[in-house]
Formats: C-alpha cells, structure tokens, sequence
C-alpha cells in the first residue's frame, strides 16, 4: 500500500498527521549530541570513513535531532585508549578494533580477529546468527560498554617483507612491525615482534629497524608507500581473515536512549558494517595493480611456512584456554563455528572462487595484476 492510501485509509489527512503527531514525536525525539572517538586517522577513508557513514545515517534516521561528531584518533583520547574512554564516559561512543586490548584480557581478540579465524562472511553469520553477538555482549557487560559490530577489511594482506621468507627458518630473529596474538604466534617461530603505530613504520623500514610490517591491504598500504622500502608483499594475512571494526557505546548513555535512536544507531551501524567491507573490495584490485607497477612483488607464503603458523596458533589457543575461562568459552563457540562453516565454504563457494580464479586470470585484463609472473 502506498503512503498515500495509507493515510486515507487510516484517516489521517496531512493536517491531521501535522497537528496530532508532531508534538508526540517531538517528546519522543529529544535533540542528543554525541562524540565518537575512533582509533583511526582522518586520512584512512575506509575505516575512520564508517563512523561518518553511521553518523550521517544516525541524522537521516531522526531528523537531525541525534547527532554524532566522529573525531580521529588522537584527537580526544590516543587511537588505543577508546576503550578507557568509552568505559569511563569520556565519550559517549567510540570506533575501534578490539584487539587493541588483549593486554587487558586476550578475549576481546574475538570481537576482531584471532589467527586463522572466520572471514568476512563467517564472522558476520556467526555474529548475527551464530550467537557470537550475545556472548561478546556478555563479556563487554564487565567493562560498562555496549558493542555494535560495524565495519571489516575482509581477509588481510601478510605484509612487507625486507627479504623473502622461503622457509620457515627465514622467520627466525626477523624484527617484523605486527601485533596481538599474532605476534605472539610468530614469537613462537622466532619472529620478535614490534608495536609501532601507523606513521612510524616507513622509517623503521627504511633504516632496516625492522625487517617487515604488516599493515591492511592494497588499498591502505598503498597510501603508506611500504613497496619503496619492502618490495616483498607476501599473502594471506592468517591472524586477520575477516577482521570486524567495533562501535562501543557507553552503557549508561546506551541506557539513556530512546528506543527509536538505539534502534537507529543499531541500522547505522549494520549499514557501516557492509560498506566498509564494499569500499575495500572496491577499491582493492585497482590500488594492488598500482602498487604492483610502483615495484610491489606479490608472494604467496609457502605452505610450509602456513602449517608451522597455524600448528604455533593452535598451541597458542592451548595455552591461553588453560588458564582463561572467559576466552574458553568464546573460543569453543567460534572454533566450532569455524569449522563447521569451512565444511560448507569448501564446497560451493571455494570451489567457485577458485575455478573463477584459474579461469578468468589469464584471459581477462583485470584478471592479473600487471608484472605478476604467470605462474604468481
Ligand atoms: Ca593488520
């Protein structure tokens, strides 16, 4: 039924609906002005881009009267305290990634990524329809924030490597910019890994500081300029198959809403969840052929190298399962998802993507990047 037979039919005429229900949804619709901290800088589009895209949804959503304003990282608290903050009322929002604070309790890595983990799709099924959503909830609870998943980069790349890594013995004493439980995966094969934010990495490159970094993807690595100073872009980055951008909301001022704003802020933050990931997946292939042009040389890591990382996550899990009830039991429920979701991926969608991989690559001009080798 259109609008209009809706009114007619309901007897509402547009006098009506301007005399009776205006003032009722004004009582409903207090104006509210809200700041967001995120963890990220302006200039990243994509991931600091999705806190704008559910702040001007938000607006749309209720008629201007709830307003947010996203600030970079820095800007109001530094890019890895947005947590503190949040906890703490110093803002009412923030946009981060989870993983930023394993060092208060590993368990939040669930909320982003963990090492050889979900990827985008999984993670969102597991989220929305795999009760992954209610027991991070539940553990967010204790640190007085509400959490809204709200954006992903998909599967990242592996990163910058100074030298080729052919064997595993290649990683051992190699000094490579890489964080969280994956580098403490890595410390388990003899990487030391370094904490180095955004800005600082080209340099430390360049001097030989550190060896590799890892950053995104195509389309964000390009803007730092790793492949003048590590041409080796080696791929697929295990610790982050489908890493997931969080809103936290402070759970006082969560409370304080009314229904109809957190229903917005909910629905803002669905639609930031899908396109960040669109906006990587667009912007991807053109930024790899670039960066390949520019001197980037693409390598797959070796087999090898992949079952030693993910036999030293496996042992990793062991251990920190051991001796965290909390991680334990996000981890049962997101492993046994997992697996169960690969026992499906491999058989249509794998299939799939690999036949179009093999297929289309070699005829297509879009399909290999330009100065990949034929068999790359
Ligand atoms: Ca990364």
């Amino acid at each position: 039924m259109d609008r209009r037979k809706f009114l007619k039919s309901a007897g509402l005429g547009a006098a009506a609906a301007g005399t009776i229900a205006a003032p009722a949804i004004a009582q409903s619709m207090p104006e509210v002005k809200w700041r967001l901290a995120s963890s990220f800088p302006k200039a990243l589009d994509t991931i600091f881009g999705a806190a704008e895209v559910m702040a001007k949804r938000v607006a749309a959503l209720t008629d201007n009267k709830f307003q947010i304003r996203a600030f970079a990282g820095g800007e109001i608290v530094p890019p890895f305290q947005v947590l503190d903050a949040c906890q703490n009322a110093t803002v009412e929002l923030g946009h981060t990634a989870s993983y930023y604070y394993i060092g208060k309790d590993p368990t939040f890595a669930f909320d982003t990524a963990v090492p050889f983990g979900l990827n985008y799709r999984q993670m969102n099924a597991w989220i929305i329809n795999g009760g992954g959503l209610q027991l991070l909830r539940e553990f967010f609870k204790e640190y007085n924030v509400y959490n809204i998943p709200s954006g992903n980069t998909g599967t990242q790349m592996g990163g910058w490597f100074r030298k080729e890594i052919k064997t595993v013995e290649d990683l051992k004493g190699l000094k490579m910019r890489i964080g969280g439980f994956a580098g403490q995966v890595l410390t388990k094969l003899g990487v030391v890994p370094q904490q180095i934010p955004g800005g600082d990495i080209y340099p430390a490159l360049e001097k030989g500081t550190i060896d590799a970094a890892e950053w995104v993807g195509p389309y964000d690595d390009e803007k730092l300029g790793f492949q003048k100073v590590a041409k080796y872009y080696y791929y697929p980055g295990w610790w982050e198959g489908g890493p997931m951008l969080s809103t936290y909301v402070n759970m006082k001022a969560w409370e304080s809403l009314p229904a109809a704003y957190q229903n917005a802020l909910e629905v803002a933050c669905a639609e930031s969840n899908t396109w960040m990931m669109a906006k990587y997946d667009a912007g991807n292939p053109a930024a790899l052929r670039r960066l390949i042009a520019g001197g980037a040389i693409l390598r797959p890591f070796t087999r090898e190298v992949m079952q030693a990382c993910y036999n030293a996550a496996n042992e990793l899990y062991e251990e920190t399962n051991a001796k965290n009830p909390k991680f334990k039991k996000i981890f049962d429920s997101y492993m046994s998802f997992r697996n169960d979701q690969i026992s499906w991926f491999r058989v249509a969608e794998a299939s799939y993507d690999s036949f179009l991989s093999a297929a289309v690559r070699p005829a297509a001009g879009g399909g290999a990047p330009k100065g990949q080798t034929k068999k790359g």
